[in-house]
């Protein structure tokens, strides 16, 4: 069994991890090191970083089905990556101060008001709640400190080398001082998310490591008043209309719905900002808004990182994102802070910076006006929304390992997940892996 294992990130892939290890009764040392806070200082602008990750602050929305939040089947196979999503939503009730309240919708049926221009992807999504997060996160870590597991918060792992299985945090020149000498390990586990997609980045060109590449994932953040969706919501609550354009190598999705409390979320990466949402299960909170991607897939982009990434940068005016609506202003955050964007008259710029993509994004929008009828100009978009998949290093499928070093894992949104069950399930994959070695 390995006795030192060290875990880049404390976010769900990581959190899960140890915490399969600590219940199998693992012997060795686990040491997790993150930029952010532990859950008891972490603040609620602190988005992306600190106990939990994104997953810490995010909506809480558990799916449970193996085409949603990326890939896991295809490592693991359909059967095991259901058991592996059974043992985190088990985690996330388990460390829920009120377990009973975590609930699954379920829908069955198409509607059929949504035909002919939409079909609707069905799957169960588990609900826990972003208020309740902050709780469950303090329990989770104080099962974990008492499990023997050693936490280093607000530290940056600047480099690692794989080659001699070493790491090092803070800047090159201060590597004289002790506290910053190198960490060894004999398997570290790299979930460091989104927030260290540009680092999961450089080590892979660093270190030559193969790739598996991936299409483009853009679009826009849709919010309009929930009461136009209302049909839809009562058959599903986080619906995901979908349609795809075959011949053209295109599909589009709508992503991550927030109902009720639904507020839209600044995120920001490569210091630029895209959008995101999230919902408040407390009343007090209620804005009976509705919000949600409207994500585009593109096949066949050459480079699609740099793509994106250069699509994104258009995108900006004054370090910030765009807000279109024929009617509409920006709304505010769950802090009553106004959302971070500016405001655009037409939709000549997104249009152009999108080239020749947006169009889809504009008839997904007009068709909506068609299924839901007192939807009408009633709504707006903050742009860009994006999903940055870097190139994905290439792993052993039976314990996402890399295949040059197969010593170190990675797991979650540093691989190639989307969501907290598929990253939570990709760390318990690993931890299981360990215990088995
Ligand atoms: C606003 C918002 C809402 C969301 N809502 C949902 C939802 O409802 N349902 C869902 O399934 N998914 C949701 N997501 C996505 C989900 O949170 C992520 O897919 C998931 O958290 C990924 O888990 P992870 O462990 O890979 O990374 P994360 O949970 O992001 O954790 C990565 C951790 O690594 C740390 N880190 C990064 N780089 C370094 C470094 N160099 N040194 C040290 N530490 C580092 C970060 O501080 C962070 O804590 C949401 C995301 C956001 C931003």
């Amino acid at each position: 069994m390995s006795k030192n294992v060290v875990m880049v990130g404390a976010g769900v892939a990581n959190v899960n991890a140890a915490t399969k290890l600590i219940d199998n009764g693992f012997k060795g040392k686990i040491t997790i090191i993150d930029m952010g806070k532990n859950p008891y200082d972490r603040k609620y602008s602190e988005v992306m970083e600190g106990f939990l990750g994104a997953g810490g602050w995010s909506d809480g929305k558990l799916t449970y089905h193996t085409s949603i939040g990326g890939q896991l089947s295809k490592y693991t196979g359909e059967e095991k990556a259901m058991e592996l999503f059974d043992q985190v939503i088990a985690n996330f009730k388990r460390f829920h101060p009120k377990p009973e309240e975590v609930q699954c919708s379920n829908p069955i049926a198409e509607p059929e008001f949504i035909k002919p221009y939409f079909g609707l992807r069905l799957f169960p999504v588990w609900h826990v709640g972003t208020d309740y997060l902050h709780e469950i996160g303090k329990n989770w870590y104080d099962f974990l400190v008492e499990g023997g597991v050693e936490f280093i918060w607000e530290t940056k792992v600047t480099s690692i080398d794989f080659d001699n299985n070493e790491l090092f945090i803070g800047e090159e020149e201060s590597f004289v001082d002790p506290k910053n000498w190198p960490i060894s390990y004999d398997k570290l586990i790299f979930g460091v998310g989104k927030s260290g997609i540009d680092f999961g980045k450089a080590l892979a060109e660093q270190f030559e490591l193969p790739t598996e590449s991936k299409p483009v994932q853009i679009g826009v953040r849709f919010e309009a008043p929930q009461k136009h969706f209302q049909k839809l919501i009562d058959v599903s609550y986080d619906f995901k209309l979908y349609r795809k354009y075959e011949d053209k190598g295109v599909s589009l999705r709508s992503f991550c719905t927030n109902n009720n409390a639904a507020y839209v979320a600044v995120e920001e990466t490569y210091g630029d900002h895209s959008y995101n949402g999230h919902a408040k299960k407390d009343e007090s909170f209620r804005n009976d808004m509705t919000n949600f991607g409207i994500l585009m897939e593109v096949q066949g982009i050459d480079k699609p990182f740099e793509w994106s990434r250069d699509v994104v940068k258009k995108l900006q005016i004054d370090g910030t994102g765009l807000y279109y609506s024929p009617t509409r202003k920006p709304s505010t955050t769950s802090e009553g802070e106004n959302v971070s964007a500016i405001q655009v008259d037409t939709l000549h710029k997104i249009a152009k910076s999108m080239q020749p993509y947006f169009m889809y994004v504009y008839d997904f929008i007009e068709d909506m006006k068609k299924v839901f009828p007192t939807l009408n100009d009633d709504w707006g978009i903050y742009v860009p929304e994006v999903k940055y998949l870097s190139p994905e290093p290439l792993v052993d499928y039976t314990n996402l390992a890399l295949t040059k070093y197969p010593n170190v894992h990675f797991v979650g949104d540093a691989l190639s997940a989307r969501g907290i069950t598929v990253s939570g399930a990709q760390g318990t994959y690993v931890a299981e892996h360990i215990l088995k070695s």
